[in-house]
């Protein structure tokens, strides 16, 4: 079955009572059982919901792997995962992330034991000069956020394999569509739902998809335990958005190509991070591991002043963080995304005062080249 079938068709059986097309938005709390102990496989809605397993399923298909468990924000789904781990593990990972990973490793989750090194992630024998003796995790995001670095996924699978060490990998910026991790190597992806997958900008939420039987009986476990579930509307509105993933994504990627050598032409712009340009140093590898290039652009302005006067000056373009949605988003990663990463941090990894990121939404491709056009002309 191809990928656009599987995003309409997989975990989305027409509902067993009435027929209904579209799986319910089943909100109950509980489920009355016929008598002890006989039930339909739904006992009380933190455990079970038909909904969310519905999502569930859906999902694992799309990236191909044994179960996927989804919770309330892609954070949830990041906490949930780390409690696979034990005190005193160490965990290696790449040195661009979203903030808000950084944020909950550094402020949170170094508080319960667990240690964390950060390294440049696209070549494989940083990660081997990080290990240590408790290293039981690689955690990448590739492309990072915001600078669209392509971490070596083949190296670093290889290194973890024969360590024995779990390979994380973040896919919220290219999505299933594009990149599947576990068919590389890796044992559990990650996504924030609410962007790509969700697609239209209106809800949050997370899945952990595990490649195994013992991760997935944990993360379900853990699921349960820690209860950071998501919603039945809120897996409704995904799964509602993965039917149309496909059609999106490859509108996304034509639309960011077009955006990305737009800008890389643009006499303001110092440098373009985007893996679909021949310039960017994974080029080659992007294509390798990547079949679309996805709606991410970072671009370099001189100065605070000149981002300022940029996006200030958008009208099509939205200021706002987030990403992944049909609209065109644009932000100012130090200030917005990365405001939780210490100065000295940002700058040692180049989220300049001047760095600018689009999410290219799938609006008419000319529209947006000419907004951004437009504010760029008045610097
Ligand atoms: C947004 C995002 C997250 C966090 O997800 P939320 O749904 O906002 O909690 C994690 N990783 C990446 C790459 C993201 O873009």
């Amino acid at each position: 079955m191809g990928f656009a079938t599987k995003a309409i068709h997989a975990g989305q059986d027409p509902d067993p009572t009435t027929g209904a097309v579209t799986v319910p938005i089943y909100q109950t709390s509980t489920y009355v059982q016929e008598s002890l102990g006989r039930h339909k496989g739904f006992e009380y809605a933190r455990t079970q919901n038909p909904t969310r397993l519905a999502l569930e399923k859906n999902l694992a298909a799309l990236e191909g792997g044994h179960t996927a468990h989804c919770f309330a924000s892609g954070m949830a789904a990041i906490d949930t995962t780390m409690r696979l781990l034990r005190a005193g593990d160490h965990v290696i990972v790449s040195e661009n992330t979203y903030g808000g990973t950084y944020r909950l490793f550094e402020r949170v989750l170094t508080g319960f034991g667990l240690e964390f090194t950060y390294v440049d992630t696209t070549e494989a024998v940083n990660v081997e000069r990080a290990w240590r003796e408790k290293t039981r995790m690689i955690f990448l995001e590739t492309p990072t956020n915001p600078l669209m670095a392509v971490a070596d996924l083949e190296g670093i699978a290889t290194l973890a394999r024969d360590r024995a060490a779990r390979l994380v990998v973040d896919n919220t910026f290219l999505s299933p569509c594009f990149f599947r991790p576990l068919e590389w190597g890796a044992s559990i992806v990650i996504h924030s739902t609410t962007k790509y997958l969700n697609g239209h900008s209106d809800s949050v939420g997370g899945v952990v998809v595990t490649s195994n039987p013992e991760d997935a009986e944990r993360i379900g476990f853990l699921q349960n335990a820690v209860g950071a579930i998501i919603s039945p509307f809120d897996s409704f509105l995904i799964a509602r958005g993965t039917k149309t993933l496909a059609v999106r994504m490859r509108q996304h990627d034509e639309n960011g190509r077009a955006v990305a050598a737009f800008l890389a032409e643009h006499p303001k712009i110092a440098r373009v991070h985007y893996p679909g340009l021949p310039q960017h140093p994974q080029h080659l590898r992007a294509r390798r591991l990547f079949s679309g290039f996805g709606g991410m652009i970072a671009f370099e302005l001189s100065t605070l002043a000149a981002a300022r006067l940029v996006l200030d000056n958008v009208r099509l373009c939205s200021l706002a963080e987030s990403l992944g949605g049909v609209e065109t988003l644009i932000s100012h990663p130090a200030t917005m995304t990365h405001a939780s990463v210490p100065i000295s941090q940002r700058e040692r990894l180049g989220i300049t005062d001047g760095l600018v990121r689009i999410s290219v939404g799938i609006e008419d491709v000319e529209d947006i080249i000419a907004d951004l056009d437009a504010a760029l002309h008045l610097m």
